[in-house]
């Protein structure tokens, strides 16, 4: 896969400043005969208070802020569009310094605000009932373009006048966060960096198609974030018609990764289902899935089915039959909530993102 960074470097003469991590700044800044504190102080004007502009970080020299102009590159993603929903959550589009295209949401509930990103170009996944998999597959983004998102929509907001920050972070935007392990990764230790955003891990979360070895790797990863799987069918046969990526992790293969997850983390592992009228809704189903995911106590999201344009044909399951699927959830005893639709009017919703792809 060609590393975006790398190419922007190249075709542009700077480092992308974006990307570096606080160890990263520290060596930088070594090199550069500064002291180090320099990097502690570089990465609060980006990260904390939002200054990307080196001539405004006022407690550099003026021959540092010069040479940061001359040679970091700040590839801010650019806002094309913002959408408000009627119930307060905004969708963004964004493009990036080679005409990439991306989408991000901002969602307001009880006072939180969780901010949605994509973590690539498109999607090779090709999932049938989502968006973003019809698009196919552009790039991967680089870990200064999925924090961007984050930082500049936080930006937006405070400067909109609100008192507080983004609390939470779920990479459920385009993408599949664990085909961009590497940058995706990178990026979640920089959000968690005392020294950069500070933002817990309590409040990141990956959701994954299912990619074994990135929810393997997830397993010994540092940062205690939240997982959640993507399941949507729970024998091979109608998961296969559903997300292809079924035939190369098989569902044996996934719930032992998500075995392994569990057992070394302790952590629980949230499941989504979203509700397909006549296609996964039948209450059958719910007991296979138990029967699946035995011993993994898993806290279940189901997901109401947002339609999308390219497939009038899949509709949301009616009422009825999603209190069905829920009353055999109860009565085994699985955890489960109805996620409450955001956003839908402005196709901001679960799947729903496909900000288009322009890669040059
Ligand atoms: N690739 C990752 C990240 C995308 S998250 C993943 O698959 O988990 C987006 C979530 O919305 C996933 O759970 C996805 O399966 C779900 N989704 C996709 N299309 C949807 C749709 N039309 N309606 C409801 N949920 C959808």
């Amino acid at each position: 896969m060609r590393d975006h960074g790398m190419e922007l470097e190249r075709k542009r003469g700077g480092e992308d400043a974006l990307s570096l991590s606080y160890e990263e700044w520290r060596e930088r800044m070594e090199a550069w005969g500064e002291p180090r504190f320099r990097a502690d102080q570089i990465c609060n004007w980006m990260h904390v208070r939002k200054v990307f502009d080196y001539h405004e970080m006022s407690n550099l020299s003026k021959s540092l802020r010069e040479r940061l102009s001359g040679s970091m590159l700040m590839p801010l993603p650019v806002l094309i569009r913002e959408q408000k929903s009627k119930d307060g959550t905004r969708k963004y589009l964004w493009q990036m310094a080679d005409g990439a295209r991306v989408e991000s949401v901002l969602l307001n509930h009880g006072g939180h605000t969780t901010a949605c990103v994509s973590s690539q170009v498109g999607c090779p996944l090709s999932c049938v009932f989502c968006a973003t998999g019809t698009l196919g597959f552009g790039r991967n983004l680089t870990p200064g373009e999925i924090l961007g998102q984050f930082l500049m929509m936080e930006r937006r907001r405070l400067d909109g006048g609100a008192e507080q920050g983004i609390n939470n972070i779920v990479f459920m935007g385009m993408g599949e966060p664990l085909l961009n392990a590497g940058n995706v990764f990178k990026g979640i230790r920089m959000l968690n960096h005392p020294k950069m955003r500070n933002l817990g891990a309590r409040h990141i979360t990956i959701s994954t198609a299912g990619v074994v070895p990135g929810i393997l790797d997830l397993a010994d990863f540092e940062v205690p974030l939240r997982l959640s799987v993507s399941l949507h069918a729970p024998n091979d046969g109608l998961r296969t018609k559903l997300m292809p990526i079924n035939r190369q992790y098989s569902l044996s293969r996934l719930v032992e990764a998500l075995r392994v997850y569990r057992n070394r983390t302790g952590e629980r592992i949230t499941i989504e289902y979203a509700l397909i009228d006549g296609l996964n809704d039948d209450p059958q189903l719910a007991y296979e899935m138990a029967a699946l995911l035995d011993g993994l106590e898993p806290y279940i999201n189901l997901i109401p089915f947002n339609p999308i344009p390219m497939k009038p044909e899949l509709r949301r399951s009616p009422e009825a039959k999603v209190k069905a699927f829920c009353a055999a959830l109860a009565e085994l005893r699985i955890e489960f909530e109805v996620r409450r639709e955001r956003g839908a009017d402005i196709m901001a919703a679960c799947g729903q993102l496909a900000g288009t792809l322009r890669c040059t």
